[in-house]
């Protein structure tokens, strides 16, 4: 008997399944108890359908749903409280509606087991997307009721037939999920305008904050007003430097480090407290485990976690207890650059698509290509980096997700005027990308699928499921995707996405550009 089963991740153990331990360090226990969370709320979901979705089942879904993602929660404690919470509030609603055994999905058939693991790891990455924008009070009825229809149909008995089109939906709801998540991040935070980042630690006290949620940065930025100390963002935070409300704050300084996978590495011996408010949360070493701070439903056993009063007091006096360095430190990018740049959301690019436009007629802008997602640890992902080197010059890298630190400190010159590299934010920011194609698609009067957009996907957890199954469901054809194809996708299910989508594994950089401008 296994301990545990997951493979829901691009890092997944022998490229099949972790069966006794996450590489991603989750235990065996937790594994089960994020399972129990899964099941429950699938008997939450048949409650509600029974009876009345409500503001507290609904947030209660989408919380536990986030709380499974890859490298969110390995506490056992408050997984265990989230699964007892499900439970009261299912039997309060319908004590007829029972939860479910996910050990009855993983020894499934493998294309229902496919098709269904497409949808629940769907609403996992729509999940996170749907919390942010609800802490800053936007909510959509149409996505929350979606959450509920999702997770009966992993539940039930359902067929290919039935599970296909559901696996589509999931990608069509998503697409308004990030839609209102880029208002509530526009409305509340402003236009991002492009900026440029440094990557030097200023001398003296400093937090860095990473994961996604811009609200938690913007109550830290209010925190540590006039307090001498300089706050740096990290990974998928890289963006919230654009956001004018934000970017006011001058003690929000630069950015530290690079993606996720480097954290154990990147934050050892480093004199500041990590603020931790979403994914990507790794198994905490010794040696920073004391500077280790987690809010929402980010947990780690041990480590000091800031309730829903979001008083980050702790972290601050620990910033000012270790006092940061000494002296500055310049710092760079996995290629040597000094700075990044970022703020090209859909705002920014279509205020000047007069311009992109007029230089695709001139033939001085030849081919757009979406470089983006996730960042990881394979080697192979190197890929990413040469890709964007070999690209011709004639050509403009748009870029999103943590991805882009494989390339984003290289300076790539500019086309008429614009920087051939634009950073577009963060993974829900695939929303701006394509606001950007399906403009660009109007402007030319053409498909999507026949400008010269070419889309190099980089995937590791749910919320690039999610994002590809709305790319799919949109249309969007000759996707490339890598540095694997996901474990999740039975031989059938591949067939069905190839034949219909036409949609790969990347090879080689020049291979794959020689395929793609063809
Ligand atoms: Fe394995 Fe990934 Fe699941 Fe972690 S999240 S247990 S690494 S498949």
């Amino acid at each position: 008997m296994k301990d545990m089963f997951c493979f829901q991740c691009e890092q997944t153990a022998k490229g099949t399944g972790c069966e006794v331990k996450g590489v991603c360090g989750k235990t065996a226990p937790v594994a089960g108890l994020q399972d129990k969370l899964v099941g429950a709320s699938i008997g939450l979901a048949r409650a509600v359908t029974n009876t009345k979705a409500t503001d507290a089942t609904d947030d209660c879904i989408v919380k536990a749903l986030f709380t499974t993602v890859t490298n969110v929660s390995f506490d056992d404690e408050s997984l265990n409280a989230m699964v007892a919470c499900i439970e009261k509030m299912k039997a309060d609603l319908d004590p007829t509606a029972k939860s479910y055994d996910m050990t009855r999905l993983w020894e499934e058939n493998e294309d229902i087991r496919s098709l269904k693991t497409l949808i629940l790891l769907g609403v996992k990455g729509m999940a996170s997307y749907a919390h942010h924008a609800a802490v800053l009070g936007y909510k959509d009825p149409v996505v929350n009721a979606f959450f509920y229809k999702a997770l009966v149909a992993v539940g039930s008995d359902m067929g290919m037939a039935e599970l296909l089109p559901l696996v589509l939906e999931t990608g069509t709801v998503n697409l308004a999920c990030m839609g209102l998540l880029d208002k509530a991040n526009t409305e509340t935070y402003g236009t991002p305008i492009p900026t440029v980042v440094t990557m030097t630690i200023e001398k003296g006290p400093f937090i860095i904050i990473t994961g996604h949620d811009l609200r938690d940065l913007h109550l830290l930025l209010e925190q540590t007003k006039n307090k001498g100390i300089n706050v740096y963002t990290h990974g998928e935070m890289l963006p919230t430097h654009a956001y004018p409300i934000l970017k006011k704050y001058p003690q929000l300084k630069g950015n530290f480090g690079t993606a996720w996978q480097n954290q154990q590495k990147e934050f050892d011996n480093v004199p500041a407290p990590i603020l931790f408010t979403t994914n990507c949360l790794m198994p905490v070493k010794d040696s920073y485990a004391d500077r280790v701070f987690t809010t929402d439903v980010v947990q780690y056993p041990s480590m000091v976690h800031i309730g829903k009063d979001k008083d980050f007091t702790p972290v601050i006096e620990k910033a000012l207890a270790l006092g940061g360095y000494k002296e500055d430190q310049e710092r760079t990018g996995i290629n040597g650059g000094k700075t990044l740049m970022t703020g090209f959301g859909h705002g920014t690019v279509l205020s000047v698509a007069d311009k992109v436009i007029a230089a695709v007629k001139a033939g001085d802008i030849k081919h757009f290509f979406l470089v983006g997602g996730c960042d990881g640890a394979k080697t192979g992902r190197n890929y990413y980096t040469e890709f964007v080197e070999k690209a011709p010059e004639e050509s403009i890298i748009l870029t999103l997700a943590c991805g882009k630190y494989r390339f984003n400190d290289l300076d790539l010159g500019k086309i008429a005027g614009l920087p051939r590299l634009m950073d577009m934010g963060q993974c829900n920011d695939a929303y701006s990308a394509i606001q950007v194609a399906v403009a660009l698609a109007g402007a030319f009067e053409c498909d999507v699928n026949d400008l010269p957009l070419s889309m190099v996907l980089s995937w590791y957890e749910q919320k690039a499921v999610v994002i590809l199954l709305t790319l799919l469901a949109l249309g969007i054809k000759n996707i490339l995707l890598g540095p694997s194809l996901p474990a999740f996708i039975s031989p059938n299910v591949l067939k069905v996405l190839v034949d219909n989508y036409n949609i790969g594994p990347i090879t080689t950089p020049e291979a794959d550009l020689a395929k793609l401008l063809a």
